[in-house]
């Protein structure tokens, strides 16, 4: 089984002390390609995911500011966002969205600084990678006027409808350890609906961490826990699973 994790934050602190190790288990997880996700600490810093990509073959990037850090964004950042976007490892633009959980950006400025990227990865032809939370119908709607193209709801975490929305959208709904958590019901409907030319996996490591690690620090290497519980919701074989997901990334983020 070969897989693909479409979101990590390999960048992240909590690897500090072990970031090789952690991408050795990834490997012999059977987790042959990662997208490192550049959005890191913020502006004026849009290269944590590249300097990792620029290290390791099988490591992709994606730059972008993140909801949280839209406060943080300049016109310079969205300058050095473009350049970067030609970038041959930096596969799509992204995690961009809106966060009304924490609002550690204020409303209107997460609205604004998400439009802005919209138009920018319209210009660089790049698809998107979306985060959003308790924001849905603003998503939507942002998404709706700035944008006609490809991308990805990250660790979705939506229902029924909710998916239905973001597949006439025409997005691929990417489903990380959320998943596995028991009171997930809705989401595990959201993925048994999903078409499978649809579907991504992900960690969003060191984040959301899978059953039975739920809690722990996640990693890469975890992918399979997801993709083995996405296999039982959709009565397919892991393999399966493992095989149409990598196909999607390949034909969304790398135009194979
Ligand atoms: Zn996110
Ligand atoms: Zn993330």
């Amino acid at each position: 089984m070969t897989l693909v994790d479409s979101h990590c934050h390999l960048d992240d602190e909590q690897f500090e002390a072990d970031r090789a190790q952690v991408i050795e288990r990834a490997l012999d997880a059977g987790v042959e390609r990662m997208v490192a996700i550049g959005t890191g600490t913020g502006p004026p810093d849009l290269e944590a995911g590249l300097r990792l990509a620029r290290q390791h073959h099988f490591i992709y990037a994606t730059v972008g500011v993140h909801p949280h850090d839209a406060a943080k964004a300049t016109a310079e950042t969205l300058i050095a966002m473009e350049a970067l976007a030609t970038d041959g490892k930096v596969l799509a633009m992204g995690e961009i969205g809106l966060d009304y959980h924490y609002d550690f950006s204020p409303r209107d400025v997460q609205r604004e600084v998400f439009a802005a990227q919209l138009e920018l990865a319209r210009r660089a032809g790049k698809p998107i990678v979306i985060h959003t939370r308790e924001a849905w119908d603003d998503t939507l709607r942002l998404l709706r006027e700035h944008w006609h193209g490809g991308g990805i709801m990250h660790c979705f975490s939506g229902g029924a409808a909710e998916a239905r929305q973001a597949l006439d959208l025409g997005f691929h709904l990417s489903f990380g350890g959320v998943l596995t958590f028991p009171k997930a019901d809705a989401v595990r409907e959201a993925a048994r609906l999903a078409p499978e030319d649809r579907l991504l996996v992900e960690t969003d490591a060191p984040y959301l961490a899978p059953v039975p690690r739920r809690g722990k620090r996640n990693e890469p290497a975890f992918l399979v826990e997801t993709v083995r519980r996405l296999a039982e919701v959709r009565g397919e074989a892991p393999e399966h699973i493992a095989a149409v997901t990598t196909r999607n990334f390949d034909r969304l983020m790398v135009n194979l």
